[in-house]
């Protein structure tokens, strides 16, 4: 099945680290470096020395790196009508770039965080979407996979706004499957349990305790889990979407 991957162009927003980061090196490893990826992020660094892993790892494979914050809907077409020639037909975009800010009370949540959630896992991965799509349609082809998570599903108190993001994902993303059902542009929603990657530091602004006290009693997934998933699902056939996949840690309620 992996062949169904050779040659295609994936743009995979906050490439920078966790599951973003993972399935770049899993698109790699699944077609011997044969394919083309557009990785972003807000830290260029970071993606610099990744691009250099990847450079050394799989010398086969075309890599563009570029900033991109999702929240500054502004840039994000420009970005689009600026790639690079060989990278502009996207074939498989990863809405990927998301987080959680803060544990609080409804009452004393943060504008700035409330703010920082939607931009980010709504609003920015609507707009990646909306500026992607028109390639898709003009070849009618190409896959879309957002992130959501089970707190899209099942909501959790104190995580009110994030679970509300990942309820407003999962119904984007139903609803835009269902827009495109006469086409041959496949949605996609993979909604994780825990995962062991940066969400928890960057939810805790940094408090390395506070992060490590999620993963108390429960052994996570990895970032790598994830990805196999995210590779299995856009190399089934084009008869075939994997619509809608929760996946947990074995040991998670
Ligand atoms: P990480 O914190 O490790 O990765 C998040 C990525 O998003 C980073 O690369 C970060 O890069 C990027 N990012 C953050 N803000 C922006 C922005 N404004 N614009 C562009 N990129 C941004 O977390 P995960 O890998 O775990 O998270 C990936 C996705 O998986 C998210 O959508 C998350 O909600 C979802 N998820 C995670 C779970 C978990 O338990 N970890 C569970 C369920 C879902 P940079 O800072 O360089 O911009």
């Amino acid at each position: 099945a992996a062949e169904r991957l050779s040659g295609k162009i994936v743009l995979i927003t906050g490439a920078s680290s966790g599951i973003g980061e993972a399935t770049a090196i899993d698109y790699l490893e699944a077609t011997n470096g044969d394919i083309k990826l557009i990785l972003t992020a807000r830290r260029f660094e970071v993606l610099k020395t990744l691009k250099g892993k990847i450079a050394k790892d799989y010398p086969k494979a075309s890599v563009h790196i570029e900033t991109l914050d999702v929240t500054r809907t502004e840039t994000i077409e420009p970005f689009i009508a600026n790639l690079p020639e060989e990278f502009k037909s996207i074939d498989i975009l990863i809405n990927n770039a998301g987080k959680a800010l803060g544990s609080d009370a409804v009452g004393s949540i943060d504008t700035e965080d409330i703010r920082g959630m939607m931009d980010t896992n709504v609003i920015g991965l609507i707009a990646m979407t909306q500026a992607v799509l028109p390639i898709m349609k003009a070849k009618n082809s190409g896959d879309i996979v957002n992130l959501g998570s089970i707190a899209g599903l099942d909501a959790y108190p104190t995580g009110s706004i994030y679970c509300a993001s990942k309820f407003a994902v999962r119904g984007f993303t139903h609803s835009l499957r269902k827009e495109l059902i006469n086409t041959k542009i496949r949605v996609f929603l993979i909604a994780p349990g825990l995962v062991e990657t940066e969400f928890s530091v960057v939810r805790y602004k940094g408090d390395k305790n506070a992060a490590d006290s999620v993963y108390n009693n429960l052994e996570p997934l990895s970032a790598e889990d994830i990805s196999d998933l995210i590779v299995y699902s856009t190399s089934r056939r084009q008869n075939t979407v994997v619509a809608d996949t929760l996946i947990f840690p074995t040991c998670q309620a």
